[in-house]
């Protein structure tokens, strides 16, 4: 993918300040199938993706329950695809930083690090990333041993000692990716009990490679360059130990990617953005879309459903605005 000349197009395209029907912010599986709905309605639909398409899916080795795959299939080619198909219906792409938008009564304007663009109407679908423990060593080691991502970095820990920590589905698939490299993975939970899916669990429990530390939480990472060793607290017994380890994977849960918008919409108490089953927020020609949104099933699978109801409500509410005679929203 070519960032520089995808940039270079679409800033001319803007450059004549063109309004678009439906702009959407963020490029994971929710905005690509809200951009291939809008473009293919024939919206002027303009999608703003501050990385690479795909967002978390993306950094997602393997997908074994998005249907249609009974192979399972990529995370990052599962986005090519995406992408290329909602290209393939016209949807033009950008690539920056939203750093704010502004609700102008019709009008949306989103401010992309300095050039503006203009949309009748927004999907924000900028989906969620990584907590973080907040324990000392865990932002010194970043890069150093401490990862939120083993697709991008579990190969660097061949023959190494991993620990895992986190009880979720990302924590568990991905401790099970990890022991393609590592010498053991040792996944580390607060409870007695993993939060991912049944069958995650059993794939886990029967992987040689995979040791549990049942309740027990990181007090700290340490080293010297890089990352030697993970201290534990037992939550049960209070006791500590340390457990030699090269890589310390963090999947802890996720928080949403809301900060730039301000108080231009509701927010719920963790950031999320609640919307109804037709992914309108409380801002009207405003949609929200995929992890982003509060709800409860976080998957590819509901994030492109979230993102395809998005654009068809979108249409909508565009057609209402012709209907209606509004063409700006400066009055
Ligand atoms: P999650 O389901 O929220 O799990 C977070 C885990 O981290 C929980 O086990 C939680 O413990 C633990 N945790 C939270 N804060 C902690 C702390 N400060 N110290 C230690 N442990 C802590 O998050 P996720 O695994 O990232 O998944 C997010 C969503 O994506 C979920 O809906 C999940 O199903 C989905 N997902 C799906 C797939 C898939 O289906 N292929 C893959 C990845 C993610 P408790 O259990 O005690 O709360």
């Amino acid at each position: 993918m070519n960032i520089n000349i995808e940039m270079e197009k679409t800033d001319n395209a803007a450059g004549g300040g063109e309004i678009y029907d439906l702009a959407i912010i963020g490029g994971g599986p929710a905005g690509l199938s809200a951009g291939l709905y809008g473009a293919r309605a024939r919206l002027k639909t303009l999608l703003i993706e501050r990385g690479l398409f795909g967002g978390q899916a993306a950094t997602t080795d393997h997908i074994a329950n998005y249907p249609g795959f009974p192979e399972g299939v990529g995370g990052a080619e599962l986005a090519e695809r995406m992408s290329q198909q909602a290209q393939a219906f016209g949807l033009e792409t950008v690539f920056g930083e939203v750093t704010g938008v502004k609700n102008d009564g019709g009008l949306k304007m989103i401010d992309l690090s300095g050039t503006n663009y203009t949309a009748r109407t927004l999907i924000i679908a900028t989906g969620s990333e990584p907590s973080q423990l907040g324990v000392p060593g865990e932002a010194e080691f970043r890069g150093k041993g401490v990862s939120y991502c083993a697709t991008c970095d579990g190969a660097f820990f061949r023959n190494k000692d991993i620990v895992v920590v986190g009880g979720g589905d990302a924590a568990v698939e991905e401790g099970i990716y990890l022991t393609r490299f590592a010498r053991q993975v040792t996944i580390v939970h607060r409870r007695d009990k993993f939060r991912a899916t049944q069958v995650v669990q059993e794939h886990a429990f029967a992987n040689p490679k995979i040791k549990l530390i049942w309740n027990a939480v990181v007090e700290e990472i340490k080293g010297g360059q890089v990352v030697e060793a993970v201290k534990l607290r037992d939550t049960v017994k209070g006791t500590t130990q340390e457990i030699p380890a090269s890589g310390v994977f963090i999947y802890v849960g996720t928080k949403p990617n809301t900060a730039f918008l301000g108080d231009l919409l509701q927010l719920d108490d963790r950031g999320y953005i609640p919307a109804d089953e037709r992914m309108h927020t409380s801002a009207p020609g405003i949609f929200a879309a995929g992890d982003v949104r509060r709800k409860d099933l976080r998957q590819v699978v509901t994030a492109v459903s979230d993102g395809a109801i998005a654009a068809v409500e979108a249409e909508k509410y565009v057609e209402a605005q012709r209907e209606a005679g509004v063409t700006s929203g400066r009055k």
